[in-house]
Formats: C-alpha cells, sequence, structure tokens
C-alpha cells in the first residue's frame, strides 16, 4: 500500500487526554481518533489491526465447534426486564427515548430467547454460540482510549447444556480456546480467579495483563502460581486474639478522634484492638460492616455477600442513622444488620465508636454485645501478605482484564423459560456458560506490552504490514525506481508492505513515522546505498540494521520472518 494514497494522518505531539502508551501510540500511528469520551472512530491502520484480532479469535472459536451469530445491538427492553437486568445494569445501560428500547450491552438474554424453544431436547445440546459484535455501556468514567469505552466490541460467547459436567467441559473447551487465541496474539496474560458478579452464576476466571493503566487489582503469588482478584482473593491473616478475660462495656471520651490510627494514638493501643465500622445501603436498609483495624472492606466481596449493589451512605444519612458522623460510629446500640470480617470473629476487648461525636466504647466482646453478628470474608487483600496455598508473599498489583468466563448454570435460562427435555422426558432449565473477550483491549494491551519511546513494535500476527519500505529521496531517479521495483518484488513474495513512497517528506520524518507505526522490518532506500547496490534493512524491535544487496534482499527477509 502506497503511504502517499492512503490516509495514516501520524502526528508528532502527544493528544492531550491521553496518558497510558496505547492511547498515545494509538492516536499518534493514526489507528483511532475519538468522537466523543469513550467513543471511538478506527481508521484503516487501526481496524486492519483490529480485523486481524478478529480473525484469530473467530478461526479459535470456530475450532471448538463456535457457531457465529449477529445478534441486534437495539433491544426491545421487556426481555431484559425479565432477568432483572435494567435494574442491574442502572445508568450503564443506554436506554432510547421515546421506545422500549435499550441498547445491549452484553447478550445473554437476546441467546437465551433465541435457545428458548428452539433447543428443545437433549439431544439438540450441547451447543456453543458466539459472536463479534458492538456493545453499549454508558461506562461513568471512559478511560485508557478504547481500554474503557462507552462502545466497544466484544466477542461474546454461550454455551448451552444438559448437564453441569456439559458446562464444566464446555467451559474447559472455551478456556483452552482463550490461552490459544491470547497466545497467538502474543500478548503475556495470566488467568485469575474472579467474582461472578451481576452476571450471576458460580465458576469464574479472567484473562489479565498486567498493567498500572488497570483498573482490577489481583493478588499473585510468584512461588506457586495463585492468582485471584482482589475481589475474591484471600490471605492467611491472623485472626484478632479471644482474651481468656472479658472486660466489660465502658465510654470513653476521645475528642477528636476520627480515624484508626488516631484511636490507636490517643488510648496507646494496637490495631487489632480496634474494629472499624462503615455503613452500606443495600434494599434501601443500612448495614454496619465491621472491620479489623485498618482493613479494607471489599465492596464487590460485601454484594456477593448480600446479594446485590450497595452504596456506601452518605455523610448525612450516617447522622440520621447512628447519630454520629463517620470516624465515631460502631456496633453497640446500632439497630440493623451486622456483618463483620471473619478476622474479628468472636474477638473481645475491642474498641469501635459509640455512635456519638468524640466517643468511643471499649470492652466489647462481640459475641457477648453483638449476638446477632454475622461473619464473612470481606476484607482487601494486600501486597505482603501470605499466600493461602503456599505462605509465601502475595503480591497485589492493578491489571487490565482482557476476557472473562463464566458458569452461568440456569439464571438466564430460569428467567426467559429456556428448558429442554432430558432423556427421562422431564423439562429442565438449559445450563449455560458465559465468555467474553474485549477486542479493542487486546489491540490495546498488546501495545502496552509491545512499545518503546520511539514507538509501536509489531510482531507477525498483528502487524498491520509486514514491511515498512522507505523510499528515501524519491524525487531521485535511481531511488524512486528501485523503490518501485522492489515494492513489486516484496508484494509478488507475499509480503504486506507500506510503501513510503511520499515525495516531499523528509528521510527523518520518514524515519519518524516508521518508528511510529512500528512495523516489524523496514526497508530503507537510499542513493548512497544503492551506488554500492545495497539498501538498508532495519529490523524494529532490536534495532539491528544491515546493509544487504538488493538482489539479495528477498533471502534475507525469508530469514528474518522465518
Ligand atoms: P470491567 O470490569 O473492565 O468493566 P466487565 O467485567 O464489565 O469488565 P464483561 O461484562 O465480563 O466485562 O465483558 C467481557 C469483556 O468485555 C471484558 O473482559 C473486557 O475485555 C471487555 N469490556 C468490558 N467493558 C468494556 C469497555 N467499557 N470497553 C472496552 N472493553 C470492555
Ligand atoms: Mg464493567
Amino acid at each position: 500500500m502506497r503511504q502517499s494514497k492512503n490516509f495514516i494522518p501520524t502526528l508528532k505531539e502527544v493528544p492531550a487526554d491521553a496518558v497510558i502508551p496505547s492511547h498515545i501510540l494509538m492516536v499518534r500511528a493514526g489507528m483511532v481518533r475519538m468522537l466523543s469520551a469513550g467513543i471511538y472512530s478506527f481508521l484503516p491502520l487501526g481496524y486492519k489491526v483490529l480485523k486481524k484480532i478478529i480473525e484469530i479469535i473467530r478461526e479459535e472459536m470456530d475450532a471448538i465447534g463456535g457457531q457465529e451469530f449477529h445478534l441486534p445491538a437495539l433491544n426491545p427492553k421487556e426481555i431484559w426486564e425479565q432477568t432483572g437486568r435494567v435494574e442491574a445494569f442502572g445508568d450503564t445501560m443506554f436506554h432510547v427515548k421515546n421506545r422500549d428500547y435499550v441498547l445491549a450491552p452484553t447478550h445473554e438474554e437476546i441467546m437465551t430467547y433465541h435457545a428458548k424453544g428452539a433447543l428443545k431436547s437433549y439431544k439438540d445440546l450441547p451447543q456453543i454460540w458466539y459472536q463479534i459484535q458492538t456493545k453499549f455501556r454508558n461506562e461513568p468514567r471512559p478511560r485508557s482510549g478504547v481500554i474503557r469505552g462507552r462502545q466497544f466490541l466484544m466477542k461474546d460467547a454461550y454455551s448451552f447444556d444438559s448437564s453441569w459436567e456439559g458446562l464444566d467441559k464446555s467451559y474447559e473447551m472455551l478456556d483452552k480456546a482463550y490461552r490459544k487465541i491470547f497466545d497467538r496474539v502474543g500478548i503475556k496474560y495470566f488467568v485469575v480467579g474472579a467474582s461472578s458478579g451481576a452476571m450471576g452464576g458460580s465458576k469464574s476466571e479472567e484473562f489479565m495483563v498486567r498493567s498500572d493503566a488497570g483498573e482490577d487489582t489481583v493478588a499473585y503469588c510468584e512461588h506457586c502460581g495463585y492468582a485471584a482478584n482482589v475481589e475474591v482473593a484471600q490471605s492467611v491473616i491472623e485472626p484478632v486474639k479471644r482474651h481468656t478475660e472479658s472486660r466489660e462495656i465502658y465510654e470513653i471520651s476521645t475528642p477528636n478522634v476520627k480515624s484508626i490510627d488516631e484511636l490507636c494514638e490517643f488510648l496507646k493501643i494496637d490495631e487489632r484492638e480496634t474494629a472499624k465500622s462503615r455503613i452500606y445501603i443495600y434494599n434501601d436498609e443500612p448495614v454496619l460492616v465491621l472491620m479489623s483495624g485498618n482493613d479494607e472492606v471489599n465492596e464487590t466481596k460485601l454484594e456477593n455477600v448480600l446479594g446485590g449493589a450497595v452504596r456506601p451512605a452518605h455523610p448525612d444519612e450516617l447522622k440520621e442513622i447512628t447519630g454520629a458522623d463517620a470516624g465515631s460510629i460502631g456496633p453497640i446500640g446500632f439497630k440493623g444488620r451486622i456483618i463483620a470480617d471473619l478476622r474479628l470473629k468472636d474477638g473481645n476487648n475491642l474498641y469501635s465508636g459509640a455512635n456519638k461525636n468524640d466517643y468511643h466504647i471499649g470492652g466489647i466482646d462481640l459475641k457477648r454485645d453483638v449476638p446477632q453478628i454475622e461473619y464473612f470474608d470481606l476484607r482487601t487483600v494486600q501486597s505482603g501478605e501470605k499466600c493461602t496455598r503456599c505462605g509465601k508473599e502475595l503480591e497485589v498489583f492493578k491489571a487490565i482484564e482482557l476476557g472473562h468466563i463464566f458458569k452461568l448454570g440456569t439464571r438466564y435460562s430460569e428467567a426467559l423459560g429456556a428448558e429442554f427435555l432430558d432423556e427421562n422426558g422431564q423439562s429442565q432449565p438449559i445450563i449455560m456458560g458465559s465468555y467474553g473477550i474485549g477486542v479493542e483491549r487486546v489491540l490495546a494491551c498488546f501495545i502496552e506490552q509491545n512499545h518503546d519511546e520511539k514507538g509501536i513494535l509489531w510482531k507477525k500476527p498483528l502487524a498491520p504490514f509486514d514491511v515498512h519500505l522507505l523510499g528515501l529521496n524519491m524525487k531521485k531517479e535511481v531511488v524512486s525506481e528501485t523503490s518501485e521495483k522492489i515494492y513489486k518484488e516484496l508484494t509478488g513474495a507475499g509480503y504486506d508492505v507500506l510503501f513510503d513512497d511520499r515525495v516531499d517528506a523528509q528521510a527523518g520524518f520518514k524515519f519518524n513515522d516508521a518508528d511510529l507505526i512500528g512495523l516489524p522490518v523496514q526497508v530503507i532506500v537510499g542513493e548512497r546505498g544503492l551506488k554500492e547496490g545495497t539498501v538498508e534493512v532495519k529490523v524494529r524491535k532490536t534495532g539491528d540494521r544491515a546493509k544487504v544487496k538488493t538482489e539479495d534482499l528477498l533471502a534475507y527477509l525469508k530469514e528474518i520472518f522465518k
């Protein structure tokens, strides 16, 4: 393809709104342009790469017997109401004004709708259905370029089985296909146990890429390979002590003491002797959540325990519910549900807020004084804590989720009445799985892992072209003629070539563009080299350069691409 005739609008400057390398480079290399917050247009160069990713995904999905669908993005709201997900998605779902339609954020409902009545017998099962299609989510904070968009491409697949063992098998197949996809694309990833969240269902795993730009946090053990999203991760932690003797409850004046650290300082006690209270609202009711010391509540763990979305109570609500402000809240005298982290189980002689500003209570025995308390794993794992599997140290870091596989079970088939007749002629809900990959995220994550200060470092499977042919001074006949000849020769040999045949561009400009776009190999045709009958071949990733006789070029490239 000739660069002079094609639209690859590269930029020298870093776009103002871009922070992370993939975002900066995708804009600078002329792959994408932002239309509006979280909404991106793919330009020809970017779309070319996207199509390569889609093709790899498609091949691997077809290889496990997946059948490709193309469902509408515009959906009747009614179907989504039947599964309760209009409410579950809340503001994240786009609604179409004046019509009872929504823009689909995912497609469990619609696939299940088509399975209903069509997959009638156990003989029709199993099935794997998938599509590669646009999703809409009104993400409150679109950022990091295409990594979190309001419109994005997802490969979503759904498995339909007649037994739980069948679901295990389908899940296994998808898991293997995902590993193949990410290996072929050339991304370094790891798999973590995850929460099934608003989707419902039992087992779920996420395919993750380590990155400071990530919005997920994972705990990882380098020693044994344990990896889990902090939404479900656990660590070995010391429970608080139960002393042989429980003291009596007593009130302490603690003027201006708000945080756990201030309380420890003021009373000269250890963090583990304190219990911090936070109030969450679930189903319009307050729930008091009690944590040991400065341990942090993980809201996803909390939501999984309670069974739905929660939010922290607002400051004015706190006062109304407890009579005190944050920092003085506690379990004694609190009317309502109280749940605590397992670390606090049966703790005594604890200090907590008194539900009265500037007062705390000491001598709390959770067993004696808060008999209705329920214990769950609610805390957020921290770096340096011990792995529950091998006892070595866990590392906690940020990651980007590339893909997610879920065992859904019968949540959707029950809600929508998708049933089949089993071998005994009994009607049963179809057992389902759901499996997603963010296509743009694959692209962005590849660039996150493969770039340097000058630009992108493509590898063959995703590279928009194989070779960047640079004709340095195209006004010189010898350069333009030889470049044209090489262009024909390489194209004829099956290479996909981007030919910088621009007449007015300076050599330095062409070099910078070539490094920015980052094709694996550059073939540089200049007047000086041609005098000796050579061109220069540069491997973009290593920067290695070699003078190659024009007649040896094909053989030389064959070696490089071996
Ligand atoms: P996240 O936690 O990042 O919001 P999710 O759990 O909402 O992701 P799923 O509903 O499981 O994501 O969607 C499947 C895949 O779609 C994700 O693994 C991710 O790669 C991709 N994806 C989800 N939301 C977005 C988005 N806003 N922009 C781009 N890709 C997305
Ligand atoms: Mg999301």
